[in-house]
């Protein structure tokens, strides 16, 4: 049997909802719901590149899912499917067990069934591709460019720990295993809030998720909406793991550090109750961090009032 066919078969072949035509066709099928857009995003993860060679496969599995449900999270859109690509240098049958019963679980968790996609050999490396899926009625996708003056901005989850966790896996900070103990599993199994993204589309104007950093990922939507925000420092969700650390330190990590699969919002100041309610039904941490304003850029705000300089030493690494 051709050895692709055989992956496929053994690892990736769950059957589809009913419904949906899944694995084993030309094309696999699905129904989209009345009024509604498809969302779809696409996003490339590279062995050495993206993640390291001896990374946890089950942690790939699930982090090769959530970063795609974070950019349906980000729209407001309902997850629907996914689909899967790998090319693989060898076949590694522990690898691929854990890679795909952990990439199936958040799958599940997040009703989001795997129903395509490709694997073939590679000459070097691991590549893995993973497409999402999702729905939402197109009036009340969260763009990029709806933000208001006079916006809150609002970031769910909190900051930091994965830039933490990264620089001391990279050495790039002092052995400290505690630490690393403490801040990897925001680096290796994020959790998206798909859900509450869901519940905000209709209800929030512009959000993203802050894969790049804070301070890079915001002026996204400040540069699209045509607009300025104001940010206290002191508001900023921080990860609790990173409590005790050197402050400039923790600054870096919380305005710049990347692999946060959180959302930052903007949304009418009247819909702070209603947002507050939608999060604890989540059971997710949702912070008021600051306001849109007219004045283009940003500026985040020391308890001093002075505003922090974005663009010092500390803040060259990330660029
Ligand atoms: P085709 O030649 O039409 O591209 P393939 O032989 O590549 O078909 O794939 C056979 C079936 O298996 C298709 O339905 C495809 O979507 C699915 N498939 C292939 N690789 C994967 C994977 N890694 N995860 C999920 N489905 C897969
Ligand atoms: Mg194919």
């Amino acid at each position: 049997m051709n050895i692709e066919f055989d992956l496929i078969a053994r690892y990736f072949s769950r059957p589809a909802p009913c419904g949906f035509l899944g694995v084993g066709d030309d094309c696999a099928l699905f129904p989209v719901a009345a009024g509604h857009h498809l969302a779809t995003s696409t996003d490339l993860l590279v062995e050495g590149r993206h993640f390291f060679s001896d990374v946890d496969p089950a942690a790939l599995g699930h982090k090769a899912l959530a970063v795609n449900l974070s950019d349906l999270a980000a729209m407001g859109a309902q997850p629907v499917a996914c689909l899967l690509s790998l090319s693989l240098p060898a076949v590694d049958h522990d690898w691929l067990t854990a890679f795909s019963q952990s990439f199936y679980a958040l799958a599940d968790q997040a009703g989001c069934p795997l129903i395509g996609g490709d694997t073939t050999r590679s000459t070097a490396g691991i590549v893995i591709s993973v497409t999402v899926m999702g729905q939402v009625r197109p009036d009340q996708a969260l763009r990029r460019a709806a933000a208001q003056v006079g916006d809150d901005v609002w970031i769910t989850g909190d900051l930091g720990a994965a830039n933490i966790a990264l620089r001391l896996l990279q050495n790039e900070l002092p052995y400290n295993p505690d630490l690393l103990e403490a801040t990897r599993r925001a680096l290796e199994w994020p959790l998206p809030p798909w859900q509450f993204g869901q519940a905000l589309a209709g209800v929030a104007h512009a959000a993203l998720d802050i894969s790049d950093g804070l301070a890079q990922d915001i002026g996204h939507i400040l540069k699209a909406s045509g607009c300025g925000a104001e940010l206290e420092y002191l508001a900023l969700p921080v990860a609790p793991a990173l409590q005790g650390l050197d402050s400039q330190l923790v600054q870096a990590a919380v305005l710049a550090g990347g692999d946060v699969y959180q959302l930052c919002f903007t949304a009418a100041a009247g819909e702070r109750a209603r947002i507050l309610a939608l999060a604890a039904a989540s059971s997710l941490q949702v912070t008021r961090v600051g306001r849109v304003v007219a004045e283009p850029g940003l500026r985040v705000r020391a308890a001093d009032g002075t505003v922090i300089p974005l663009d010092k030493a500390g803040f060259d690494h990330f660029s």
